[in-house]
């Protein structure tokens, strides 16, 4: 498969058109900003973590049955997926308390739910990604209730397929953001990444922070954190 012309390039990835009017090339960089795009940086080596990251668990949850865009890792940093029309939600699934959360509500990060979480944010950069309820997101026809449904029970899943890889990498899982997108035939699946730019991921035992917090918060050992990740998940199950 081979690239065409560029289509879009947004903070972490460019997209590239191909031949198969159905499928297209993400090409990870290693640029990284935070808080709406007002701090800016480079994480070295990123985009090749994240493209194969995210690759590795989309396939484990495509096998647990949630369809998911991933077709094909063509090199370290690109990949065939196929074409979707995303649906402006940020879906944030949380098992404890963290960022945007803990600030909200005015609570300590750190405690965990008894059940998870998910809440919705409109995928707007002039808006400043506001929280969206579910009933807004309706209103404003950014999806139908079905699709709202399923989006959520994905999520669910999601969560739990990835909680489960995690704990046995001594890793644990946050919280996380994923997208959606609906492809040509109107079919809802999981699209855009999973990885330490979009999870929060904390040692167990530690409790370090093992992810995009680090640049957030000018904690250091950015890079070690993001191969520290990568290695855990080429672990065997312990
Ligand atoms: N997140 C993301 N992109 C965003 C906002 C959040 O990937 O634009 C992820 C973030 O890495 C974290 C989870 O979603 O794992 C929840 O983030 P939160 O709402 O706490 O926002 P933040 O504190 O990152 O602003």
């Amino acid at each position: 498969m081979k690239k065409t012309e560029q289509l879009y390039e947004g903070k972490a990835k460019k997209v590239f058109n191909t031949e198969d009017p159905n499928l297209l090339i993400v090409s990870y960089k290693d640029d990284a900003t935070a808080f709406n795009g007002q701090k800016k940086g480079t994480i070295n080596q990123k985009g090749i973590i994240n493209n194969q990251m995210s690759n590795f668990l989309m396939q484990i949850i495509e096998k647990d049955g949630v369809p998911t865009h991933f077709v094909e890792e063509i090199n370290e940093r690109e990949t065939v997926v196929k074409r979707v029309e995303i649906i402006p939600l940020e879906v944030i699934v949380r098992n404890i308390s963290a960022g945007s959360f803990a600030k909200r509500y005015g609570v300590d990060e750190g405690i965990v739910f008894e059940q998870p979480t998910v809440e919705f944010s409109y995928k707007n950069d002039d808006l400043g990604d506001p929280l969206m309820s579910p009933l807004h997101a309706i209103a404003l026809k950014l999806l139908t209730q079905d699709e709202m449904d399923k989006i959520t029970d994905y999520a669910l899943r999601v969560n739990k397929i990835l909680k489960e890889f995690w704990v046995q990498r001594g890793i644990t899982l946050v919280d996380f953001k994923i997208e959606f997108g609906k492809t040509v035939d109107g079919t809802v699946i999981l699209a855009d990444e999973i990885s330490p730019d979009t999870c929060r991921l904390w040692d167990t035992e530690t409790g370090e922070k093992l992810d995009k917090d680090r640049f957030r918060r000018d904690l250091g050992g950015v890079e070690d954190a993001y191969f520290e990740v990568m290695r855990r998940l080429r672990e065997n199950d312990k």
